[in-house]
């Protein structure tokens, strides 16, 4: 009796074991940090992203980078979600995150390739990282929230070099101010702050609103364009006549009765308006819909009124108003009507926007990004996006750290110094962890068009003297106490990063075995780049 082969899995299923699995990740995580890298910092470089629509995106942004090219790799894709995750938890430091990431699956490669076994690795990344938590703990600064001038500098490091550089003074005023008013106890709720583009103007006219820009127009031609000293209603159910074809079923049997229907359905209508007039609102937003009578309505007592406003702007609207949502006219009283000294209907090209302004101590606001192109603006508009981050992350924890590289040629040398005490193969593996660090200072000096070893080795030995704030000043070029020179980044940006680098490099790590039944040949092509297959020197698959 011949024996029948086992099968265990179809045959179109990819499978790549042992080393070359782990040289596959990593080749792949490399990519991706080496894709990255020469956005990195001030003088870092733009990519244009062309999406299959030809829409095109232009930015400097790790997170926005990654997301649009489509990275079909699995280990790839993890580190795309390292940058998603730094991109929700703090808004800022993305590309770093990625980037330590890559450079320490790299470094763990020359490891693997002196047969140190991966759990030795891990474990050693494991302590590094912990102990770097620590460290950076202890180099990070203490401020108030009274600092606004630190809150500034914090907000500028965080869009330098993102197309915002002419505006960045006003921009760090609007952003510290725009945090500081929606700020609660310490927390800040990011979405609190809306972000809206027009095309008016030039970047330069970007301005704070004491209130909310919604992308809708009046209903209503008749109503008025301006309400100054606006009492608003917020009511989240529909003022429209049911439609009986598709709401209710009733039986009609002669025409006097669907006119009787009708007219019953009008008076409804009408005393509705009538009890939304009684609470003396003079706008109102509804987050359904206003049929043609109920426009009519509004219009003839001049009551200004916008329909189908989203969920999430209501509530934006109804914090910085002071106004309550309602579900059920009975309940609209004065009381909860919400206040703006100015409501507007304001055309700018092809768009319309109702401008609420003019609000009394509004918890919520609105950044009004004014430029001439779709593109300029939406780059502006991340800049501003990882500002804000950076402010809200500082203003909760209090702490900072020094940029230009310096924080990572410290974090290194005291990593350096804490490996001297551990066993022969763990220290090699925290070295490597200390190394990987000094990716970030050096590739800000490469994308400069500066030297990174001569820079690498004078940040080094500045540190060595004990300067542990000496970093790469890419305003003037030299290394200098970045403190001073007010290069400073929130402690959280590189707490966040280090952690999930490497969270993700010990899991990529942790793989001897990928069984791929995508049917798709994902990890050949490792990323899509074109035609461009990478890894063509590994193994057969
Ligand atoms: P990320 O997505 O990681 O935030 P960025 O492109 O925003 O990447 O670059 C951030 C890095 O640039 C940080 O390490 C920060 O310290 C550094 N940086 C910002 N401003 C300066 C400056 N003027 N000189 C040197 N480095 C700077
Ligand atoms: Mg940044």
């Amino acid at each position: 009796m011949t024996e029948k082969p086992m099968v265990l899995m179809p045959e179109d299923v990819q499978r790549i074991l042992g080393k070359d699995a782990q040289k596959n990740n990593i080749m792949a995580a490399k990519m991706v940090a080496e894709i990255v890298k020469t956005t990195l910092g001030p003088r870092g470089m733009d990519k244009m992203l062309v999406s299959p629509t030809n829409d095109i995106i232009i930015t400097n942004d790790g997170v926005t980078i990654l997301e649009e090219m489509q990275i079909e790799h699995p280990a790839a894709k993890m580190m795309v979600e390292i940058a998603r995750t730094q991109e929700e938890e703090v808004g800022d430091g993305t590309t770093t995150a990625v980037m330590i990431a890559g450079k320490l699956l790299e470094n763990a490669e020359k490891l693997l390739d002196k047969k140190i076994h991966p759990t030795v690795i891990t474990k050693g990344y494991r302590i590094a990282a912990d102990k770097s938590q620590e460290i950076l703990l202890d180099l990070a600064l203490k401020i108030t929230a009274e600092d606004d001038d630190i809150l500034k500098e914090i907000a500028k490091t965080a869009m330098t070099g993102k197309g915002a550089e002419d505006s960045r003074e006003k921009f760090a005023r609007i952003i510290v101010k725009a945090i500081k008013q929606v700020e609660n106890n310490g927390k800040v709720d990011l979405n609190d702050i809306k972000i809206e583009k027009s095309k008016r103007d030039g970047i330069k006219d970007t301005e704070l609103i004491q209130g909310i820009v919604l992308d809708k127009e009046k209903v209503s031609y008749d109503m008025p364009k301006i309400v100054k000293d606006a009492k608003i209603a917020l009511i989240d159910f529909t003022l429209e006549i049911k439609n009986p074809e598709i709401d209710t079923k009733i039986s009609i049997t002669s025409p006097e009765q669907l006119h009787d229907f009708v007219i019953q359905e009008e008076l409804e209508i009408k005393s509705m308006v009538e009890k939304i007039k009684l609470s003396g609102a003079s706008v109102i937003f509804c987050q359904k819909g206003i049929d043609d009578f109920a426009q009519y309505l509004l219009a003839k007592e001049k009551i200004y009124a916008c329909r189908r406003v989203a969920k999430s702007d209501m509530e934006k609207i109804a914090k910085a108003t002071g106004g309550k949502i309602v579900s059920n006219l009975n309940e609209l009283t004065p009381f909860e009507l919400g206040n703006a000294g100015n409501v507007e209907e304001v055309k700018q090209g092809e768009n319309t926007f109702t401008y609420i302004k003019e609000c009394q101590n509004p918890k919520a606001l609105t950044i009004l990004i004014h430029g001439g192109s779709e593109h300029v603006i939406d780059e502006i508009k991340r800049a501003i996006k990882d500002g804000l981050g950076d402010v809200a992350c500082t203003l909760q924890s209090g702490l900072i750290v020094s940029g230009g590289g310096a924080i990572e040629i410290e974090l290194a040398k005291r990593l350096r110094e804490f490996s001297q005490g551990l066993s022969g193969r763990e220290q090699l593996a925290v070295e490597e962890f200390a190394s990987a660090l000094e990716f970030i200072p050096s590739s800000l000096a490469e994308n400069a068009g500066l030297d990174p070893i001569d820079i690498i080795t004078e940040l080094k030995s500045r540190h060595d003297s004990g300067e542990k704030n000496a970093g790469l000043n890419l305003f003037t070029n030299k290394i200098e106490n970045v403190l001073e020179a007010r290069i400073i980044e929130p402690l959280k940006t590189k707490s966040q990063a280090l952690n999930s680098a490497s969270e993700v490099s010990i899991m990529i790590l942790r793989i001897d075995d990928i069984i791929s039944s995508t049917g798709k040949e994902s990890l050949g092509t490792g990323l899509k780049q074109g035609k461009e297959k990478i890894s063509p020197d590994y193994g057969d698959f």
